[in-house]
């Protein structure tokens, strides 16, 4: 997937702006506030119709303003296409593929692929297992929507078993002749998604892996990552491809704990309570990992991402990647640059002094809203 063109009104600090891309590396450099950001949130947000930042639509529309435009012309390994946006303050929306206006968004989500990497994303690495789970439901969801209706049946059931559970105090007999409907309905979706969470991880684990080999394989103690499904049925790692077993340990769990999910107020069982254990040379990466090693593990999540992607749908991603070269040393610096040598990536920087070692670069100089090439 090639981005070749943006267009962009009246979005953040940027009045307007055509900028075109290389198919290799662009680098946006410019000192801080300058709207480095800005663009590549315009870009992700024709990507995926949503910001990774803005809380609300308004907040990305210029000061003053009453609506922005984003305008993407992109290739995918077909054709080249095309998507617009255009959002107003009172959050009204006009989306285009193609020129042709589109109606529901998921008739244009997953057309242009990106994968973002911004600082936040550290929180990958250094939060709760909230932060996992959602890194996982984001990259499946994309490629399965089969995985996005199991999710959405599954947190549903959840809801109305968590309910079922509150009210059970009051009115015990009512909550045992209900719960085990719910038991039923969260343990076959629970069986999904243990499975296809378990599949993804052993996949995504092999690119973190080979990443880090070469990152780090000539340095004295190479750093060897591993990802590990931490499920909540605690089973053993293959057993969770066996849906009839999971479905069964999970009825089993639900209907066994009453008491105790009485008492706590919640369900205690589930997918809502999985992790994803990140470790570095057999240690807790939360824990133990340094900065530049939580950088690295998080930027070798986003590339094992791009990479399952283009197994699945042909071509690699556009990758973004927001302030990612600071606080990496110069090997992982070159991996990271030398690596993307046959991708498309648009990547941000304040520092310049690396660019000379970079060959076949188009360099954006960004100055108040203003890209310059
Ligand atoms: P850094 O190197 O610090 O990350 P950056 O170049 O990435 O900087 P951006 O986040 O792209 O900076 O841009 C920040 C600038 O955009 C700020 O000066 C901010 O005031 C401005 N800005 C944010 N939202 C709007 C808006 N809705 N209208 C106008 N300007 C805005
Ligand atoms: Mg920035």
């Amino acid at each position: 997937m090639y981005c070749k063109k943006i267009k962009v009104e009246n979005f953040r600090n940027i009045e307007k702006a055509e900028l075109d891309f290389s198919d290799g590396v662009n680098i946006l450099v410019g000192e801080n506030a300058q709207g480095k950001t800005n663009l590549l949130e315009a870009i992700f947000y024709a990507s995926v119709g949503r910001s990774f930042r803005a809380v609300n639509t308004a907040e990305m529309i210029k000061f003053g303003e009453q609506f922005a435009n984003i305008e993407v012309f992109f290739k995918d390994a077909k054709r080249d296409q095309s998507v617009l946006f255009r959002i107003f303050k009172d959050r009204r929306r006009i989306v285009e593929k193609n020129k042709l206006r589109v109606e529901k968004l998921s008739d244009i989500v997953g057309s242009f692929r990106s994968v973002l990497f911004c600082p936040e994303h550290l929180s990958l690495i250094k939060d709760g297992p909230a932060e996992r789970r959602g890194y996982l439901d984001v990259a499946i969801s994309r490629l399965y929507p089969m995985y996005i209706h199991a999710l959405q049946n599954y947190n549903y059931s959840l809801k109305q078993r968590n309910a079922l559970i509150k009210s059970a105090r009051e009115d015990r007999s009512g909550f045992e002749s209900t719960v085990e409907l719910w038991n039923d309905q969260m343990a076959k979706n629970a069986a999904v998604i243990s499975d296809m969470r378990y599949r993804y991880i052993k996949r995504a684990a092999v690119y973190v892996d080979s990443c880090f080999a070469e990152m780090t394989g000539m340095k004295d103690i190479p750093e060897r990552p591993e990802l590990v499904y931490i499920g909540s049925a605690r089973l053993d790692g293959e057993e969770y491809t066996d849906r009839k077993k999971v479905y069964e340990r999970y009825m089993e769990l639900l209907s066994s704990s009453h008491n105790q999910e009485i008492a706590a107020g919640a369900t205690l069982w589930g997918p809502h309570k999985d992790d994803l254990d990140i470790r570095l040379n057999g240690k807790s990466a939360r824990t133990f990992a340094s900065q530049g090693q939580q950088r690295s593990l998080a930027l070798a999540l986003k590339l094992a991402e791009g990479e399952i992607c283009r197994e699945e749908f042909g071509d690699q991603p556009v990758f973004l990647f927001d302030d990612v070269l600071s606080e990496l040393d110069s090997s992982r610096r070159d991996y990271l640059i030398n690596k993307m040598a046959d991708k498309q990536v648009i990547l941000t920087s304040c520092e310049t002094d690396f660019l000379s070692a970079i060959n076949n670069v188009r360099k954006i100089t960004v100055k108040d809203g203003v890209y310059t090439v």
